[in-house]
């Protein structure tokens, strides 16, 4: 563990900072606690990658950069008007974390996406989602240093281009070469609060439990426990979430798969003219729900997750990623994207 004083490491491990537990070392490591630290950095370092929670991360080699490890605290009400609240925190914060502390300060609107792993500045980078909720529809703006020029910029809902698990950041791959260090998200919680709690998994929690016109926070608990009861905890299986995106194909594709699969689980998207599909689905059908491939394999319970069963490498990973993607690829004719970054050198 880097030495406090200094927040640096030369020649680091990072196999504590990923959640698939995988070995890999850093050239330089620096634990960034506020914003005024990135001065001395800003372009000093050619190679340069900002790791949050490493829950969605492949480490693939040593890295011969520099990794900035964002642990910025701080959480805060910072305007309030008649239709909503604004709250802000800053970019080291757990993501699960923050949103209960919503909950708890009466500002509901994020409970879909509790147990989201992650910190907080990693959210928009992704747009995560879950449910029906995604963070853009909550998304106020945020605040970065450009690591090229030192200044603050700041990003609202329109810069920002929130797509499908998708925003500026990964369309420009600025996430790849730490082009921008968020330092803070500020989001925007409406008053007028309404539930989400259409998706299956979530309304049949609710209806187990008898619970007609749920609260903010019950829905958070239902959120909790079909994810715990789906998910395996990190701690005791590494993983690293989804590690397949739900494709989206034309609706002429889905049509002709929905001919020979008519239970194939699809999603019309609003657009009427594409369709996203359970990638789940897709890998169970192939064979891969809960087998294995040397020391990594799809999880029993949840087909798209990727779990490490102990001493895998990033090779492992990548090795079985080709597997999945190469079955489900013959059998549908489906290309499957992995979702997690995989940190390399060129
Ligand atoms: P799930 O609920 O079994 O859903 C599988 C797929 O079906 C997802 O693509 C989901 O869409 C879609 N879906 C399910 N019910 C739907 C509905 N009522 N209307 C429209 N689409 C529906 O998925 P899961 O794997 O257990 O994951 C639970 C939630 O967590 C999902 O929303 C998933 O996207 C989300 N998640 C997000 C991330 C991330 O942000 N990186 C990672 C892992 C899981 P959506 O994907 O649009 O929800």
């Amino acid at each position: 563990m880097p030495n406090d004083s200094s927040n640096s490491l030369g020649n680091a491990s990072l196999v504590a900072f990923n959640s698939l537990a995988l070995p890999g070392r850093a050239k330089l490591y620096v634990r960034i606690t506020s914003v005024n630290q990135l001065d001395a950095i800003i372009g000093k370092h050619a190679r340069r990658f900002v790791l949050g929670g490493g829950s969605n991360l492949v480490l693939t080699e040593n890295f011969d950069g520099l990794i900035l490890h964002m642990a910025i605290p701080g959480r805060a009400l910072v305007s309030e008007d008649a239709e909503a609240w604004y709250v802000r925190a800053g970019a080291g914060e757990n993501w699960h974390d923050f949103v209960q502390w919503t909950l708890a300060q009466g500002w509901p609107g994020l409970e879909n996406l509790s147990l989201i792993p992650g910190t907080v500045g990693a959210a928009p980078i992704q747009n995560v989602g879950a449910y029906g909720l995604e963070v853009g529809n909550c998304f106020h703006a945020l605040s970065a240093v450009d690591m090229l020029t030192g200044r603050q910029e700041c990003f609202d809902c329109a810069t920002c281009r929130f797509g499908y698990r998708d925003s500026v950041f990964k369309q420009e791959g600025w996430h790849l070469t730490g082009r921008f260090v968020i330092t803070n998200v500020t989001f925007r919680l409406p008053k007028q609060w309404r539930p989400l709690a259409h998706y299956g998994d979530i309304a049949g929690e609710l209806a187990a439990q008898e619970i007609g016109n749920p609260d903010a926070r019950q829905i958070a608990d239902a959120v909790i426990a079909v994810r715990q009861r789906k998910l395996p905890d990190p701690a005791r299986l590494p993983n690293a979430g989804s590690f397949f995106q739900n494709p989206v194909v034309d609706a002429q594709t889905a049509n002709r798969l929905l001919a020979r699969h008519p239970d194939l689980t699809h999603y019309p998207q609003a657009d009427g003219r594409r369709v996203k599909l359970a990638a789940a689905w897709l890998i169970e059908q192939a064979g891969w729900k809960g087998r294995d491939l040397g020391p990594v394999g799809m999880y029993e319970k949840q087909a798209l997750v990727l779990v490490n069963r102990g001493g895998a490498t990033g090779g492992d990973v990548i090795a079985l990623m080709h597997a999945v993607q190469h079955d489900v690829f013959e059998k549908f004719g489906v290309e499957l994207m992995p979702e997690p970054v995989f940190l390399k050198n060129d």
